[in-house]
């Protein structure tokens, strides 16, 4: 991967986006983007939607959203410890003794997770620990209510410590690449699509809130109005203890972008994406879905009167834990997917299932 793609892509998973307070991140993207794009704006609801080509009349969004997994302060007790809300599908098992950043009036607060110690714990609890996050407390060594409320205020929102490791064979483990690898994604396929001739216009939009309900991508598509809607995001790998038993389609992380088939996706898109991926020979992996996505491409199939779905799933290790991992040659060789099969979509290509 190039460089500044690769510092583009740290910086997103650097910088805190917890759902609903996605703009700093935004940010970040607005500033990258702005030489590549022919329109870029904000709506009223966070999305970020960059635009090349928009004078053409068939158009095609890509949906990476932008909203990772967080927490909210909820009350600051007498002796100045934290107490959170979760803000999307938070796993309360592998919060103790992890550090996590509240972004504070004055600037970033670290607190760690406390956890009563094990030489207090009576022998039933510890081969099964209640993880109840009610009952979970940060510590920000404040020495009392007051003098945390120096720092931290009820509503701060907060994040785990956004750092990336780099792993052996170009692997990356991050908080957040849920969906911040989708979302560069979206963002690459635009890059590269900067310097071709389109005949289609390419909205590429770093959606919020999809994390507690598609809800950013569900107003972007009614606002765009595309004829083709592709969401890229991640999806859980096969390739390790926790779901290699798995029944389901093999998903590896280094073996190219997964292809969903299913109710969700229009049959014609998949077939599109596929065609693309073997004529440009880039590495993908067919995946199946018998239920709906759980993620943008859902909320934009059955936009307005309907829209051609499709998504690019991202095999990612860890999900929703602090220590995702995903693949960089995924990530390049799904920007070029889209890339190219973008160039071979006109007004006049026929996407009524048939
Ligand atoms: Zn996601």
């Amino acid at each position: 991967m190039n460089k500044e793609s690769k510092d583009f892509f740290y910086k997103l998973l650097k910088t805190p986006s917890p759902t609903g307070y996605e703009a700093p991140v935004q940010k970040v993207v607005k500033k990258r983007m702005e030489k590549y794009a022919d329109t870029i704006e904000t709506d009223l609801h966070g999305n970020l939607i960059v635009g090349i080509n928009t004078k053409a009349e068939r158009r095609v969004m890509l949906a990476g959203h932008c909203d990772q997994i967080g927490f909210m302060v909820k009350h600051i007790d007498k002796n100045g410890y934290v107490y959170m809300d979760r803000l999307g599908g938070i796993d309360n098992a592998v919060l103790w003794g992890t550090t996590i950043v509240i972004n504070g009036k004055k600037g970033p607060v670290r607190g760690v997770f406390g956890k009563k110690a094990i030489h207090l714990t009576p022998a039933d609890e510890r081969s099964r620990p209640k993880a109840d996050l009610n009952a979970m407390w940060v510590d920000i060594g404040a020495k009392d209510k007051k003098d945390a409320e120096k720092l931290i205020t009820v509503g701060d929102s907060a994040t785990f410590d956004l750092t990336v490791q780099e792993l052996s064979n170009d692997l990356v483990c991050s908080p957040g690449i849920d969906d911040k690898a989708g979302l560069f994604v979206v963002m690459e396929a635009l890059r590269l699509c900067a310097r071709k001739k389109l005949s289609v216009a390419l909205y590429s939009v770093s959606t919020v809130q999809e994390e507690v309900g598609l809800r950013g991508a569900k107003t972007a598509a009614y606002g765009i109005d595309p004829d083709i809607g592709i969401a890229v995001d991640v999806t859980h790998a096969t390739d390790d203890p926790a779901n290699s038993g798995q029944k389901t389609s093999p998903c590896e992380l280094g073996k190219g972008p997964g292809i969903y088939q299913g109710p969700n996706i229009n049959p014609i898109m998949y077939k599109m994406l596929v065609d693309a991926a073997k004529k440009h020979r880039t590495p993908y992996q067919p995946l199946t879905s018998g239920r709906l996505m759980g993620n943008d491409a859902n909320a934009m199939q059955v936009n307005r009167a309907g829209v051609a779905a499709a998504s690019i799933a991202l095999p990612n290790r860890n999900m929703h834990t602090q220590a995702e991992i995903i693949s960089l040659k995924d990530l390049e060789n799904s920007a070029k997917l889209l890339a190219n099969f973008i160039q071979t979509v006109t007004p006049r290509t026929n996407l009524r299932p048939r």
